[in-house]
């Protein structure tokens, strides 16, 4: 889950890490007063979940009243890699000695958390990655989670030689380090990491992202949602108990229990197919939730067949065959279904969808085989 920058950094503050002085505003106005209140220059900045905001514009430091009004209105009406701006933070422009990286994430291929930084922050930062690498550092935990000052002291060594912003950005980094583990973050990015008119580091902006599995470890959290950059049909299926991610491919699958899914969208995938969704139907079989699952799935156009796995354990296989059978009689279902069925009350099921005219199978190969076919006819 993604939030906001000016979320972020209230839980930056929340962890003492120092950023500007600042707040949010929807009307010019509210932007006018809160910047008397804490004084010009200000930095607006558009409030949108996706980066490279200052690039596109959205971002911009005002030195007086009427700039501030101009640039409120032009920036609130910008739109953003398809998003429109609701919100802008107001902040105390910070005066910009150098630009730096800071940064906690995962490194999925090594399984680690990892700190990245770097003395070349700044909106240039995936330039610098892609063309002068060395310029990016990284640190591993090795499956730790170390806040020591032993540890994170040479770190910081690497980029600040001063001995006061060394101990200062070790300070920060701990604190860094704190919040994305207490938080269960995938991110906890500061760029750029500056130094300002007085000498000292400073967050000038905040990006974090939280580890969307750990979210029932903090309620609080789901406060900070902001349902406009979500998926509609993912929201719809998670409030309808189903475990849903939309794919680029064609092969609708509703499949029960995540490893079977995930299993399934690797033979669709090794048989030359391309998986539209993931889709677990959980372990229960209620009917209903094969009726939400395909109407979440048919919502897709790519779709050009929908393939039904199920192995029955708990999940009883005539439960979802009269899941089946009462989507048929409520929506129109225009591409063909295929279902393999095994376990728990196979027989049953089988009966009841063969006299309904369906072709049912029980091996998993056989039915993914012939789902991708369809797929290209
Ligand atoms: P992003 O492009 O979405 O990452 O937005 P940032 O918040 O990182 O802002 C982009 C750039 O605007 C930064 O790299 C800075 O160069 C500049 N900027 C942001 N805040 C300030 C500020 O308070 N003062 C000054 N002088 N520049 C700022
Ligand atoms: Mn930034």
């Amino acid at each position: 889950m993604k939030i906001h920058e000016y979320q972020a950094r209230n839980l930056f503050a929340d962890y003492g890490i120092p950023v500007a002085e600042g707040d949010t505003a929807q009307r010019a106005g509210e932007a006018l007063a809160i910047a008397r209140s804490i004084g010009f220059p200000v930095v607006l900045k558009a409030q949108v979940l996706v980066g490279g905001r200052g690039k596109a514009g959205g971002v911009k430091v005002v030195f007086n009243e009427n700039d501030l009004t101009a640039e409120f209105n032009r920036i609130k009406n910008l739109n953003i890699k398809g998003y429109t701006v609701d919100r802008l933070l107001i902040a105390k422009a910070i005066d910009i000695k150098k630009e730096y990286y800071l940064a906690v994430t995962i490194d999925n291929i090594k399984g680690d958390v990892v700190v990245i930084v770097s003395a070349e922050g700044g909106v240039e930062i995936e330039e610098v990655a892609k063309t002068n690498p060395d310029k990016i550092i990284k640190f591993y935990m090795q499956g730790t989670k170390t806040l020591d000052e032993a540890r994170w002291s040479p770190v910081a060594a690497q980029v600040f030689s001063d001995p006061s912003l060394q101990k200062s950005a070790t300070a920060i980094l701990q604190k860094l380090l704190k919040l994305f583990f207490d938080k269960d973050c995938s991110l906890a990015e500061i760029n750029p990491f500056v130094i300002n008119g007085e000498g000292h580091l400073m967050a000038a902006d905040a990006k974090v992202i939280f580890d969307d599995n750990a979210l029932e470890r903090h309620l609080e959290l789901l406060a900070l949602r902001d349902l406009k950059y979500e998926d509609a049909d993912e929201l719809e299926a998670k409030d309808k108990g189903l475990s849903f991610v939309k794919l680029e491919g064609n092969v609708g699958c509703i499949v029960n229990g995540a490893g079977l899914a995930m299993g399934t969208m690797d033979t669709v995938n090794l048989l030359g197919g391309k998986p539209a969704n993931f889709l677990d139907v959980g372990g229960s079989s209620n009917p209903a939730k094969v009726l939400n699952a395909l109407k979440i799935i048919l919502r897709n156009k790519d779709i050009k067949v929908i393939l039904i796995n199920i192995f029955g354990g708990i999940t009883r296989c005539d439960d979802i065959a009269n899941g089946i059978l009462t989507a048929l009689n409520q929506i129109r279902i225009p591409v063909p279904l295929v279902i393999r069925l095994t376990g728990t009350n196979e027989k049953e099921a089988k009966a009841l969808l063969t006299s309904a005219g369906l072709t049912t199978y029980t091996s998993m190969r056989q039915a993914v085989t012939e789902a991708v076919r369809a797929s290209k006819a």
